[in-house]
């Protein structure tokens, strides 16, 4: 299974998306972990992306699209893979179709995660709270969402148009949620 989950900062995207690839045994992808790994080992991608990441701002698509080839090359993502946080942008979503048409594959389906703004900035005023990230702080979450209206959002069209977007609604529990991810992927294969 080829798998892409949509949806703004504090929609829970990065829980569904642990949940939904350990059930689908498909290696979860997160561009967003993956540069917070960097940023705390000190490497040169840490240092490329930590501005940008302090600020809300995206990460340049060239080093985004770099880091997500190679780790797609890896053998653990040959026979499929969640990727949660990517593509952010029409250009990175092109990128993916390109890097996929290359080794002869294609997407299954793509997941958006709808929940209006009022509910993620409660959400996302709580995980700061409990996990203390430097890009929660209210000032930088309302730029993040900004940042996806404008840059990310059109993916949601971008999709659409291939016929792979399916939403799901992402108020209720964890469980509630899994379980229409779960519906939206038999209605996506069908
Ligand atoms: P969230 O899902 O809460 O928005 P992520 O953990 O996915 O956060 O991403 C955190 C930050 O990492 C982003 O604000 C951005 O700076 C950077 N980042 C992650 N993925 C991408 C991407 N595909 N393109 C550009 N920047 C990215």
């Amino acid at each position: 299974m080829r798998l892409v989950l949509l949806g703004p900062p504090g929609a829970g995207k990065g829980t569904q998306a642990g949940l939904l690839a350990q059930h689908h045994g498909v290696p979860h992808i997160a561009t967003g972990d993956i540069f917070r790994e960097n940023v705390k080992g000190g490497t040169q991608l840490g240092r490329q992306a930590q501005a940008y990441m302090d600020r809300g701002d995206l990460v340049p698509d060239d080093v985004v699209n770099r880091m997500v080839a190679d780790r797609l090359d890896r053998p653990d993502a040959a026979q499929g893979f969640l990727l949660d946080g990517y593509p952010r942008t029409v250009a990175q979503a092109e990128e993916l179709d390109s890097i996929l048409q290359a080794r002869g594959a294609a997407l299954d389906a793509v997941l958006r995660f709808v929940i209006d703004e009022a509910d993620l900035v409660a959400r996302i005023a709580a995980r700061a709270d409990e996990e203390g990230r430097a890009d929660d702080s209210e000032e930088v979450h309302r730029n993040r969402l900004a940042v996806y209206r404008e840059q990310t959002a059109p993916l949601e069209e971008y999709y659409a148009a291939k016929g792979l977007l399916r939403d799901v609604d992402a108020v209720g529990t964890v469980e509630e949620v899994t379980a229409r991810a779960e519906a939206a992927l038999v209605s996506a294969r069908a």
